[in-house]
């Protein structure tokens, strides 16, 4: 079946003439027909355009453009609602953006669409990805495709949900404190949060500036290490990209792990993790120690203020940024006496409960007064963390860790209860704050209900050659990535 192919595997099937771009593609729209009703992944598919590249990739594949031209070429690719592409809607999950379209396409849609790749829609999000679980878009919540009453983990849940249903090979999300690898863990997909200044985020809708990273959810290792290779590299329009060479990510795959040093943080072995996560994680160190990986216990002692740094510099970057939603120069407006007054009503009426709350708590720890104890320490804090990380990185080459404390929850069971969906990122943004590379592959499964759990891993800044060979290894040496959602399988319909 076509949809539940790798990227690598579809790839092979186009030169091999076993079937064009074109039947790929229809057979990606009929799964999103026939899965969308429960799911609810996409915001926007159009798909007489997608149809449309797939066949201009089949008059190129006639036309013997090989994959090193193209490595891409006929493959689709759907993207996260907060990536730009010009001439289609751009939501961030949220009702100030109704009605808006993209006058320009992101620098990682300009790479996407050069290498040849189909795009094949718009994915649903926490509402200007701010959540754990995509229940805050404005548009409704995206379902879990292992068990539809469950969340499918946030902010890129439609985009690992597709990924996971079989809708499309891969997609894009954006991670700002674990939105690619926790939902990636939920659903059971590969999720690859690169290096911040890896990829250009010139064309991704701000959340935090300092922390937010492009990244991409695949079905293989090897698919992550193809995509990020056409992701990645400098962008002029995004000054924080970094002029560091594009490794061939996906031919250093192969390499041995026998020697390599992992380090097994202390702080991370937290009260309340689920012990079928615990068990899974112990279980996949024990599979990379046969493969001949060392492990190393380590201390990251400023890990437990991880979370609160985190909160004060996520909603004071977001406060700053989502100023620019102010009815006048994007989407909804609605009209008021005064300028105050539009401003006002337009964002009383189109931000959502969480971005409220965000903007109210950054703007507080911004405010004079307040600065220094608030946001200059957690800035303080934020450079402890990093230097925890590179003093580990002296000894280790990965650092290993469960993507989140527990599977998925049901959906409703947090959202009226923000700090305990905060703490659903207690593993994963750290890595932000210390601007490292890290993946979530799946590592096993909880019993009853049978759910994906993630295994992260991290790496140091631009680590990322050594940290996919080693995901990579792992998922060759286990069966858990080629599982299949119950929906998905024969019996399943
Ligand atoms: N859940 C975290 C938050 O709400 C991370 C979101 C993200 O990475 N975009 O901030």
């Amino acid at each position: 079946m076509l949809p539940r192919l790798s990227l690598t595997e579809l790839r092979a099937r186009l030169a091999a003439r076993e079937c064009s771009a074109v039947e790929v593609t229809r057979a990606c729209l009929d799964q999103i027909q026939r899965r969308e009703g429960q799911l609810h992944a996409f915001l926007h598919v159009d798909a007489a355009d997608a149809l449309a590249q797939a066949e201009a990739a089949d008059t190129a594949l006639r036309n013997g453009v090989t994959p090193a031209e193209k490595p891409l070429l006929g493959l689709p690719v759907a993207l996260k609602d907060n990536i730009a592409v010009r001439g289609q809607p751009l939501t961030c999950g949220s009702r100030i953006l109704e009605g808006f379209v993209s006058p320009y396409d992101a620098t990682v849609v300009e790479k996407l669409r050069a290498a040849g790749a189909v795009l094949l829609g718009r994915l649903n999000l926490d509402e200007f990805a701010m959540g754990s679980s995509t229940e805050t878009s404005a548009f409704g919540p995206t379902r879990n495709p292992w068990d539809l009453e469950r969340i499918p983990g946030g902010s890129s849940g439609g985009s690992a949900a597709a990924v996971a249903a079989g809708e499309v090979p891969a997609a894009l999300g954006s991670d700002t404190g674990g939105s690619v690898r926790q939902p990636a863990a939920h659903c059971g997909v590969v999720g690859l949060k690169p290096t911040y200044g890896r990829v250009s985020r010139y064309g991704l809708v701000a959340y935090a500036s300092s922390l937010d990273q492009i990244g991409c959810l695949t079905r293989t290792v090897r698919d992550a290490a193809v995509l990020l290779g056409v992701l990645a590299g400098h962008d002029p329009r995004d000054s924080t990209s970094v002029p560091e060479p594009v490794p061939d990510y996906a031919a250093r795959l192969d390499g041995a792990v026998k020697g390599l040093r992992l380090g097994l943080p202390r702080e991370y072995r937290i009260a309340g993790l689920h012990p079928e996560v615990e068990a899974a994680v112990n279980a996949a160190v024990e599979t990379l120690r046969a493969l001949g990986v060392e492990t190393v216990e380590i201390s990251l002692p400023h890990t437990p203020y991880a979370l609160a740094a985190y909160y004060l510099i996520a909603p004071a970057e977001a406060s700053a940024n989502l100023a620019r939603f102010d009815g006048v120069r994007y989407g909804l407006r609605v009209e008021g006496a005064d300028p105050i007054e539009l401003y006002e009503r337009t964002r009383g009426r189109g931000f959502g409960p969480e971005v409220k709350r965000r903007i109210l708590l950054g703007t507080f720890a911004l405010s004079a007064g307040y600065y220094d104890a608030y946001y200059l320490r957690a800035q303080k804090v934020r450079t402890l963390i990093r230097q925890d990380f590179l003093r580990a990185f002296e000894q280790v080459d990965a650092i290993v860790t469960p993507t989140t404390p527990g599977p998925a929850f049901r959906l409703g069971e947090k959202l009226s209860d923000p700090l305990q969906m905060y703490l659903e990122d207690i593993f994963t943004l750290s890595c932000n704050l210390a601007g490292l590379c890290g993946i979530s592959v799946p590592c096993g499964f909880t019993r009853t209900p049978r759910l994906p759990i993630g295994l992260q891993l991290l790496g140091p800044p631009f680590g990322e050659p050594t940290l996919l060979r080693l995901a990579h290894a792992y998922e060759q040496a286990t069966p858990w990535h080629r599982e299949v959602p119950p929906l998905e399988s024969p019996a399943g319909g």
